[in-house]
């Protein structure tokens, strides 16, 4: 499916009623009682042409809930965009809201449920109702070559992907920093730069600029 047109379906999604009651109910922290929230599924956004595809796990409902904008406007975005930038992946180390200018390089960014879910876990079954989009995004990348998954949830997603398309995926294991050669692309995984994963150093920001800088070396070969 074409990209835009994908996105238009996205947007007017609703197949998940907890996810859609719970943005359109949570109550809104103090600091940000001024804000519109956007309250809708978040897009995949960069360079669909690119030859990366990042894979997070679902939006914040204060950050890309409420911006708009994936990796948009929180803590997990200020570590993520700011690791993409010294990697060369993105033209500003920064990811504030829709018109700060934020542009990808050869890179494309989704994630694997497309609204805020509560606690930030969705649902086995939210899961699945998203897994759709994020598919046609992968065959929309028509020069990928790697898709780096942050988290274990969007690894699982990411090798659902692979199993539809009868790929063995069996010895595949979400291990931090690692990377699979499968499908004619590599498979790599990160730990997710949610505060918690950074505030107990378990994911470390010098190692992970590292990895990212592997990464972008690996996609220019
Ligand atoms: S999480 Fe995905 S499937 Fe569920 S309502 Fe949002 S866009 Fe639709």
């Amino acid at each position: 499916m074409d990209i835009n047109a994908l996105n238009k379906t996205i947007l007017k999604c609703e197949k998940c009623k907890r996810l859609v009651d719970y943005r359109n109910n949570k109550e809104v922290p103090l600091k940000f009682k001024n804000c519109k929230y956007w309250n809708k599924p978040i897009l995949g956004y960069g360079d669909i042409n690119g030859r990366l595809l990042v894979i997070g796990l679902a939006p914040a409902f204060n950050g890309g809930n409420r911006t708009g904008r994936i990796f948009t406007g929180d803590k997990s975005s200020d570590f993520l965009i700011s690791s993409l930038y010294e990697a060369g992946f993105t033209n500003i180390p920064t990811s504030e809201n829709k018109n700060d200018g934020l542009k990808y390089n050869n890179m494309y960014i989704s994630l694997a449920v497309r609204c805020a879910p509560p606690d930030n876990i969705p649902l086995k079954s939210e899961i699945m109702n998203c897994s759709g989009y994020l598919y046609d995004e992968i065959d929309s990348m028509k020069n990928l070559k790697a898709i780096l998954c942050l988290g274990k949830l969007a690894f699982d997603s990411a090798l659902s992907y692979f199993k539809l398309k009868n790929v063995n995926t069996k010895e595949l294991k979400f291990v931090n920093a690692k990377y699979y050669e499968i499908d004619n692309m590599r498979l790599y995984s990160s730990y997710h730069p949610s505060p918690r994963n950074v505030n107990t150093k378990l994911l470390k920001k010098d190692e992970f600029i590292n990895f990212l800088k592997d990464i972008n070396k690996y996609i220019k070969s």
